[in-house]
């Protein structure tokens, strides 16, 4: 019997998770088309929390952590999680994970730039894309005056032990703060190495010498450390925002899928749950369904970015009353966007209530 054909267009994060379930539908062929790469991209990790759709990518993870903290000058709060550790993963281990997989499920990859025309995909030989489904992953650009998470970073070795490996330091606020929101985040992979991001929420990007800075005056400051090698550089543009893109015949997935939640920037999770829900939909002959946030909280996080934007000097007191507002697992479902309305309840109860309620007005009357 001739297989169905089932097209993903590019093999990133998205791509290549969706291939690697090929096996799980033996009526279907999987065919994925990726630019060729000139120049390999860059390795760099991806930070998520353990759950029921990250099972792999946590059997697979480079580490992971039960503890983490959010710190600002006036408190140092440290999180807990017993079920849902956070953990981090290499781009190239997950993505080779992934293509094993698929190759044994007999996947076939194709190096195609894949253009559209007329709202139809077609390849470098001027064959359109068909096929029973279409999954298309190709980055969308980002629309102007977009706040943007943007940062740069190492891999930071001292010779001394001086970093706690038990502890992520999620969002360390006391840097300077004068070009936006802005927080060290820093990974300790051992005692004696580290992944150190300087992070910012803004429009702007920063030059390399900003960020680079930041990151020394920090591990001065706060570890005395002065001399130390670097390597594994990281650096990233993430919009903030709801970049769903609406096709016709096919469906987006990845960040062009909206994936990204606006209001952390995290992604990987989003994506893990969303194929997961394709995956189930073609299982059961089910509507494809790629919607992976629910409308509420697009909402609130539509509120959230709006205080973060009327009011950027508060963000640091906001992250620290959601840290001390729940428990590290519930901390991780709600990044996870995996909570219940009691999760909800208890953060909105915590934040500060005057200016949440100007930007919902400002939300609503837009
Ligand atoms: C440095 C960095 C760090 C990040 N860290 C995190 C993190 O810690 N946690 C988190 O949750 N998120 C993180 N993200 C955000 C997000 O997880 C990633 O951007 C993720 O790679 C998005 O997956 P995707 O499949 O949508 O896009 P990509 O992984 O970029 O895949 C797109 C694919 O499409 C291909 N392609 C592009 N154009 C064409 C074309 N015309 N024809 C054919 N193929 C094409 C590309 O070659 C690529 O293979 C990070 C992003 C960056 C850049």
């Amino acid at each position: 019997m001739k297989k169905k054909q089932i097209n993903i267009i590019g093999a990133g994060c998205a791509g290549l998770s969706l291939a690697r379930f090929s096996n799980k539908l033996k009526e279907y062929q999987f065919n994925v088309f990726s630019e060729k790469k000139i120049e390999k991209t860059k390795d760099h990790f991806w930070g998520f929390w353990k759950n029921s759709f990250t099972e792999d990518a946590y059997s697979n993870a480079n580490c992971t952590w039960s503890k983490w903290s959010i710190i600002t000058n006036e408190a140092h709060e440290v999180l807990t999680a017993k079920k849902h550790p956070y953990c981090v993963i290499k781009r190239n281990k997950w993505l080779s994970y992934c293509k094993k997989k698929a190759i044994k499920g007999k996947v076939n990859f194709f190096d195609e730039n894949i253009s559209e025309v007329n709202n139809r995909l077609l390849t470098s030989n001027k064959i359109y894309i068909t096929g029973h489904q279409i999954f298309d992953s190709r980055p969308p650009s980002i629309p102007s005056n977009t706040l943007l998470q943007h940062f740069e970073g190492c891999v930071i070795t001292s010779k001394k032990n001086i970093f706690n490996p038990e502890i992520v330091r999620l969002m360390d606020f006391r840097c300077d703060q004068s070009k936006g929101i802005h927080f060290i985040y820093l990974l300790p992979l051992s005692a004696k190495s580290a992944l150190v991001e300087s992070t910012l929420f803004s429009k702007n990007i920063e030059s390399s010498d900003f960020y680079f800075n930041s990151i020394k005056i920090y591990l001065k400051k706060y570890y005395h450390l002065t001399k130390f090698s670097m390597k594994d550089f990281e650096k990233g543009i993430i919009p903030m925002n709801d970049l769903s893109m609406k096709s016709i015949g096919r469906y987006n997935i990845g960040m062009r899928g909206g994936a990204i939640r606006p209001s952390s920037g995290y992604a990987f999770i989003y994506i893990q749950k969303q194929i997961n829900k394709i995956i189930k939909n073609l299982i059961f002959k089910e509507n494809i369904n790629t919607k992976v946030h629910k409308n509420f909280d697009l909402f609130m996080d539509r509120i959230f970015l709006m205080v973060l934007d009327l009011y950027p000097e508060k963000a640091p007191k906001i992250f620290l009353k959601l840290a001390q507002a729940v428990n590290g697992d519930e901390m991780a479902m709600f990044m996870s966007g995996e909570f219940k309305a009691s999760i909800w309840f208890k953060i909105i109860i915590s934040m500060p209530k005057i200016c949440f309620i100007k930007a919902f007005y400002k939300v609503i009357i837009r």
